[in-house]
């Protein structure tokens, strides 16, 4: 009966995934040693079951060990890995592989007992492990393969779409499960003879276990952000939790960077980056403009209509100033109410027309609350013409920026 088998398999892969989730989930308060033990005895079960242990299915002959158990082995280690980090994935790995070299060295010792039958006709066969020990040590050299090309794979995915997790995941279990599928079958048929039908059989089940599992574990981390699911001190709704270690540091840092009001850089980045692309454009022989922004009266601002008022403001002017960048430019607040803008590429003639169109932006589409438009004024320089430092280009800008304000404000002020 095919369709009961595909039938059996899915309970079977979902009796799995919710088992496992769940003891990773509870790791806070059982210790993590709970799932990787589990993981651990049932790689016995998975590897027999791989050897001997087959089903018909509508599309092949197929077994519960690689699809639903093996496939579901490599995707909680996956899963480990994004909750935790390498240094406790690394664990169960080893752990695996040393176990399976330990049973294969026992059995050369247990083989030279004289055993006595305790249940009439039965006889103890160590023979099996001949066949099935070798198989768990390449099984799991494979694993231990499967397991740094797929954290590898993920990290690099993270690239692209950082937030897709299940997209990731699937994509992962795709391409390695295909890998451990040619590795696995070329020992089958090494030790088995296995048929050809074995190979397309177990690909086609591991390739329908990759998105069931993939959309089981993206549930999860989507659903485990919720009230009802933490258990941990993290607080409810945290952005971290479906990323990975690397990237909840990569994200810290780059928070780090920010100034909270505005969401521009903030002075320490134009400290380091400024420096650094201006050596950028002068290895490309490129230009590089700078602009100086400071909001006119703005001290009125707060004066008239409080601090948090102003705040908003410089909120919004930020946003006026963003949206009129290109990709490569940078923000920065450089102090209370004063940005720098870096336009990498940039030549004079183009910084002074674009600063002309944020001052308008800004005028136009910022307004305090009685309704009048803020202003602002703006000093521009550009390489090599106003220095070839970032200090002098910010020198430069800074002297035209009070001719700015000396002549009227509201206005953009170039050589
Ligand atoms: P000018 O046209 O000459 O630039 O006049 P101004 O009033 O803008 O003068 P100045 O640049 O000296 O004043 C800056 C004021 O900005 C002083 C300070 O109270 C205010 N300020 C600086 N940082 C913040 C901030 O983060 N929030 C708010 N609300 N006000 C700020
Ligand atoms: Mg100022
Ligand atoms: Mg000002």
């Amino acid at each position: 009966m095919p369709n009961a088998n595909l039938m059996l398999l899915l309970a079977e892969a979902l009796v799995y995934v919710a088992s496992m989730i769940g003891l990773l989930h509870l790791r806070a308060r059982l210790g993590l040693g709970v799932f990787v033990a589990a993981l651990g005895v049932m790689h016995f079960i998975e590897t027999y079951l791989a050897a001997v242990f087959y089903v018909q299915l509508p599309f092949g002959v197929i077994s519960p060990g690689s699809a639903v158990f093996f496939s579901g082995k490599l995707m909680m280690i996956l899963l480990l890995y994004v909750k935790e980090d390498a240094a406790t994935v690394r664990q169960p790995i080893y752990g695996l592989l040393a176990g399976n070299f330990l049973t294969v060295a026992l059995s050369l010792l247990l083989r030279r007992h004289d055993t006595v039958s305790v249940v009439a006709g039965r006889v103890a066969d160590i023979a099996f492990i001949d066949e099935m020990g070798w198989l768990m040590v390449w099984g799991t050299t494979l694993l231990y393969f499967d397991s740094l090309i797929i954290i590898l794979l993920y990290e690099k995915l993270g690239r692209w779409f950082r937030r897709f997790v299940t997209m990731r995941f699937l994509i992962c279990g795709v391409i390695v499960l295909t890998f451990d599928q040619l590795g696995f079958y070329a020992a089958l048929r090494f030790v088995n003879g296995a048929p050809w039908d074995v190979f397309w059989g177990g690909w086609m089940a591991k390739m329908l276990a990759a998105p069931f599992y993939a959309v089981a574990i993206g549930f999860y981390l989507r659903s485990s952000r919720h009230a009802f699911l933490a258990i941990s001190e993290r607080p409810l709704g945290d952005v971290f939790n479906d990323l990975t270690f690397r990237e909840r540091y990569e994200d810290l840092l780059s928070r780090s960077g920010h100034d909270t009001l505005t969401g521009a850089l903030d002075r320490g980045r134009f400290e380091r980056e400024g420096q650094q692309m201006m050596r950028d454009a002068a290895a490309e022989g490129a230009p590089l403009s700078l602009m100086l922004i400071d909001v006119d009266r703005f001290k009125s601002v707060n004066d008239q209509f409080g601090h948090m008022e102003g705040d908003r403001v410089l909120k919004k002017l930020a946003e006026a100033v963003k949206a009129n960048l290109q990709p490569d430019d940078r923000l920065f607040r450089y102090g209370g109410e004063e940005f720098v803008v870096l336009c990498p590429g940039l030549p004079y003639a183009g910084v002074h027309s674009r600063a002309e169109d944020i001052r308008l932006a800004v005028s136009t589409g910022v307004k305090t609350p009685n309704g009048h438009s803020v202003t602002t004024s703006i000093g521009v320089s550009s390489t090599l013409a106003d220095g070839a430092g970032i200090n002098e280009l910010l020198a430069q800008a800074d002297i035209r920026l009070y001719a700015a304000k000396n002549t009227g404000r509201n206005r953009v002020v170039g050589r």
